[in-house]
């Protein structure tokens, strides 16, 4: 029996975990559940999940909300509550649903302890990839990924030496723009942004899908899960979303992981590795899809994605610097604030200001971040 540490057990990826986990109540058990503000579907999650421990980071979301919680479950607030719980609780599994850069801190301390870490949340190899690492193998703490793309990686690369790797793949839907011209991206609505054709994911990484910055973080975050350079890592629109990615080894071979659009799978596959347990999620019918595409990116329409493949090669708090400018830039988009071409445009005005530093440490990180978003916060 696991324990499993749920951060972020309200969105689209938390959701999915608790379906997973509903699925095998031999296997796994929910120690801790963490949320921002949705306090209504955490309760009905506590009253099935009975977890011992509740985070809310919202101070105001949980107020009164003790009264609502069985007596044995303890209630923590705010992101020192995080902290408190991820480096405090009982747990096996840590599953880092969180979004956006909050998600780092609190992942660090499940690292720290050495657990396996599922991770979805994406930007903490973005931001830190050089130190988690470093912290992965100091502390013998296990990263298995969440992100489908990252997750298909993972499973081609079973059994397989990362010596004999050509080039990985990565696949991208598009979004749902793939198929406009770039001048339609100044007039770009939110409603039309957050119209993902193939996954239902959050408000902000469906914004980072039409980007496509959602692919440049991932390229990041590959760049440090599987310890390969940029010049070894591709993408490729594919607009099915059937085939997760790919890896290209140095006898030419391709090995892809395929399957419907669903997260529960990769989540699945994180909290059993290197089992696989058998379920009743729909299963794939390829003739029924009939067709599967691919094309080249285009790097000058996205400019995200450029961006993205830029900081790689600048290195040190370039990539902690994209990561804050975008999480920004895309915040005032949804708040209409700013169109959806000005979005790339912030973040390369804001990587010219904000000086690099190589090698950072943990410290110098949170402070680059804090230093990008109030820079950025300024602009229009
Ligand atoms: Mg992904």
């Amino acid at each position: 029996m696991k324990n499993v540490f749920v951060l972020g057990s309200t969105g689209s990826i938390g959701v999915n975990t608790l379906n997973v986990i509903r699925n095998f109540p031999d296997h796994f058990k929910v120690s801790a559940l963490t949320v921002n503000t949705n306090t209504t579907l955490l309760l009905e999650q506590v009253n099935e999940f009975k977890p011992g421990c509740v985070v809310v980071k919202n101070k105001e979301a949980a107020i009164n909300l003790e009264n609502q919680l069985p007596a044995k479950c303890i209630l923590l607030v705010g992101s020192e509550g995080l902290i408190t719980a991820a480096s405090e609780i009982d747990y096996d599994i840590f599953l880092g649903a969180m979004v956006g850069y909050a998600g780092l801190a609190p992942t660090m301390e499940a690292i720290k302890r050495g657990k396996r870490i599922a991770l979805a949340n994406k930007e903490t190899l973005v931001v830190a990839g050089e130190v988690v690492k470093s912290y992965c193998e100091k502390y013998g703490a296990e990263i298995i990924p969440v992100d489908s793309e990252h997750s298909a990686i993972y499973q081609c690369l079973v059994g397989e030496n990362i010596g004999d790797v050509e080039k990985l793949i990565i696949t991208a839907s598009g979004g749902p723009f793939f198929n406009k011209d770039k001048s339609f991206f100044d007039h770009a609505t939110v409603e039309e942004a957050l119209d993902h054709p193939n996954w239902e994911m959050g408000n902000k990484i469906t914004i980072d899908s039409a980007t496509m910055m959602n692919k440049g973080l991932e390229v990041i975050e590959a760049r440090w899960l599987f310890g390969l350079p940029t010049n070894k890592i591709d993408v490729v629109i594919h607009p099915q979303s059937i085939v997760h990615s790919m890896v290209q080894f140095r006898d030419g071979s391709i090995k892809a992981q395929m399957g419907l659009p669903d997260m529960k799978l990769p989540i699945q596959y994180a909290l059993t590795y290197p089992e696989r347990f058998e379920n009743k999620f729909e299963r794939t019918n390829l003739a029924a899809i009939g067709t599967l595409s691919f094309y080249e990116p285009d790097l000058e329409k996205f400019e995200c994605l450029k961006l993205a493949f830029d900081v790689l090669d600048t290195g040190g708090t370039a990539p902690c610097v994209l990561n804050a400018a975008n999480e920004i830039a895309v915040e005032k988009f949804l708040n209409k604030e700013i169109k959806f071409s000005t979005i790339p445009a912030l973040i390369e005005k804001t990587l010219a200001k904000i000086g690099n530093h190589q090698s950072p440490d943990l410290d110098t990180i949170f402070a680059c971040d804090l230093e990008t978003r109030e820079f950025v916060r300024k602009l229009n």
